[in-house]
């Protein structure tokens, strides 16, 4: 098995190659990181991905979680993977430094995440669960809730967790029924279930901080009435002593992939002892989960960049490695051929590095908003931007990954359904990700109905701005011509289709609107990211004029142009079908009655 799980060369490439207006105005938006600094941070996180995370990722999922005796066990590995990352300021990172963390901008986030995710994904979501829950106690917690909780999650001795979804409440959240009693100020007695919680229980901390949507007796139905409460699995008392908080682990699910890590059932309040913190003031509980809802869903993203990028790369050295076949116009006697020599391999190569690159390259211009908006938060028109990318960024590489991982098998033949290498578990692995932070069926509906409508659909003008930059940009290169005037008609195409649609919401209701909202998402989510492959490619043009660049790094950019011509002729043009389906008069999902769905 390969042992290499992604390409720095290519990271760094991409962190420094994004493109837009903002990019250019704003140098400093990567705060005080000068290239050296950047480059150490990545080594070290490489160096930690690759010794205490890879070397246990099949082992993770050949012996995942267990619940005995009411003990969720996990592999014996996590213990001293969270102990290291907390000690050594990978989970406070983003933190201020009162809290001990580097203020790390978030871009530098999305590149540790992404190594840490390549080198093992299920490892990886551990510390990313605590960094957002004790984000969301950094942002709306009190000062008290700050001091006893923040310093022992960012120590990585602590497990942190964002326990939202019931058995009757996932896509729609204002349906939640986990109740709060008032006790005294501040306290509530919590009573509930909580189903899917990732690493919602486990041995490899001493206790576990749940972020919890419930609602208050008396609150309003739907979303205005739910709170955030952080409710612990031990509470602490006044001397630091852990006491038992009423909380159970139900049952730890039996997942498809993803396997290294935890999702479980709680219940709380069994023995009507269950407290909790209210965070924030009460009923705003969704709106402060939601402002943290763009990281998580740009995170979910970058999960599935990573899968799809550690797929590539074990695909890749098997095809140089497997012989197989000869070509067409060879001699019948002479030698097989290493397949990668095979047009149809390579065109399935092709393929999983447009998705996995092209994917790294928009959630990293999304970190370059975010940056930008963390600096100067009048920027308002990043904010829009990053509204309106975010869904985009989340569900391409989530839908996307799970062809590309699943052409990774493919390169392998029959060695890739086994479990011999590692690409049948990177497909397992990735199939999560459309349907957590938000299925893909809620991520269109959002797009379509709120991100795109907004101000009067002034997110669109600044994506058509942005866009419009770069293709003007790469024209200046004879051999981007083409593509850039490609790019530009399918964002007219794009425009064209939005506004039939936005038409027949008027005509024909909110319910037709939407109908088709995933394939919106989709045609949108393949311009976007054509976008970032013409941004690439006359990144790479410029590097290729400049004479001093070394021959290595001459393949590294030719090899980029080809991936983006790739692009451009393989998987653009699949955006003209879908603007066919999407402007059809026909409602025919609309129209196809319950009743017939017969057996
Ligand atoms: C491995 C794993 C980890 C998870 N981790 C967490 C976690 O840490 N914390 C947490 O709180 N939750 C977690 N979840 C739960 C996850 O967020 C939910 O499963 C998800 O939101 C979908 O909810 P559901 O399962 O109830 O599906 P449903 O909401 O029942 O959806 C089923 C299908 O119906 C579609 N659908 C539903 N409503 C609509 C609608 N209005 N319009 C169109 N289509 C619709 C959906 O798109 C989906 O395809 C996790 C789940 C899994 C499997």
């Amino acid at each position: 098995m390969t042992d290499k799980f992604m390409s720095m060369k290519n990271l760094k490439f991409t962190l420094h190659s994004r493109g837009g207006k903002y990019c250019s105005k704003t140098p400093d938006y990567l705060k005080d990181h000068t290239a050296k600094t950047i480059d150490l941070v990545l080594k070290a996180a490489f160096d930690l991905g690759k010794k205490a995370m890879h070397p246990m990722f099949e082992e993770m999922d050949r012996q995942p979680p267990a619940l005995i005796n009411g003990n969720v066990l996990v592999h014996k590995g996590v213990r001293p993977m969270l102990e290291t990352l907390g000690k050594d300021g990978w989970i406070s990172a983003s933190f201020p430094e009162k809290w001990k963390g580097d203020d790390m901008p978030a871009s530098l986030i999305h590149c540790i995440n992404f190594i840490f995710a390549a080198a093992n994904y299920s490892a990886s979501v551990y510390a990313g669960l605590t960094m957002g829950a004790a984000n969301l106690i950094l942002s709306f917690g009190s000062e008290k809730l700050k001091n006893i909780y923040l310093s022992p999650l960012l120590a990585g001795k602590w497990q942190g967790t964002m326990a939202l979804t019931e058995p009757e409440a996932g896509s729609s959240l204002g349906d939640l029924c986990c109740e709060a009693l008032p006790v005294e100020e501040g306290h509530y007695k919590i009573n509930g279930e909580k189903i899917f919680i990732s690493a919602g229980d486990h041995d490899g901390v001493d206790n576990v901080i749940h972020l919890m949507l419930a609602r208050i007796k008396g609150a309003p139905s739907g979303t205005k009435g739910i709170s955030l409460f952080l409710v612990p699995k031990f509470r602490p008392d006044e001397q630091g002593n852990l006491m038992d908080n009423d909380l159970i682990v139900t049952q730890v699910f039996h997942k498809l992939g993803y396997r290294g890590a935890p999702i479980v059932g709680l219940r709380m309040g069994e023995k009507d002892n269950c407290t909790g913190y209210l965070v924030g003031r009460e009923n705003k509980g969704l709106s402060y989960m939601f402002q943290m809802m763009n990281g998580a869903r740009l995170e979910v993203g970058m999960g599935a960049t990573a899968i799809a990028t550690a797929a590539y790369h074990a695909a890749l050295d098997y095809c140089r490695t497997r012989h197989q076949g000869r070509k067409i116009t060879a001699p019948k006697d002479s030698a097989p051929v290493p397949i990668i020599q095979h047009p149809d391999v390579k065109r399935m190569l092709l393929f999983q590095r447009a998705v996995a690159e092209g994917s790294l390259a928009l959630i990293l211009q999304c970190g370059m908003y975010e940056d930008i908006l963390a600096r100067d938060p009048s920027q308002t028109d990043c904010h829009l931007l990053l509204e309106l990318l975010t869904p985009i960024a989340k569900t391409y590489p989530s839908e996307m990954g799970i062809l590309s991982t699943s052409n990774a098998i493919q390169c392998f033949g029959g060695y890739g359904y086994c479990d011999d290498f590692p690409v049948e578990q990177h497909f397992r692995d990735m199939r999560i990700h459309t349907i957590h932070e938000g299925t893909t069926g809620i991520q269109g509906m959002d797009l379509l109905a709120r991100k795109v409508t907004a101000e009067n659909g002034r997110a669109m003008v600044l994506l058509k701005e942005e866009i419009l930059l770069t293709a003007e940009k790469a024209g200046r290169w004879a051999e981007l011509e083409d593509m850039a005037d490609t790019l530009l008609s399918n964002i007219t195409l794009l425009e064209k289709v939005t506004m039939e649609m936005t038409a027949v919401a008027g005509k024909k209701g909110l319910d037709a609107y939407l109908a088709n909202a995933t394939l919106y998402l989709e045609m949108f989510g393949i311009v976007v990211i054509a976008w970032q492959w013409l941004s690439m490619a006359q990144k790479a043009a410029e590097k290729l004029e400049q004479e001093r660049t070394k021959k290595t790094d001459r393949l590294f950019y030719e090899g980029k142009i080809h991936v983006a011509t790739y692009f451009y002729s393989h998987e653009l043009a699949r955006v003209k079908s879908l603007s066919m389906t999407l402007q059809s008069e026909t409602m025919v999902t609309l129209a196809m009655p319950e009743v017939c769905f017969t057996d």
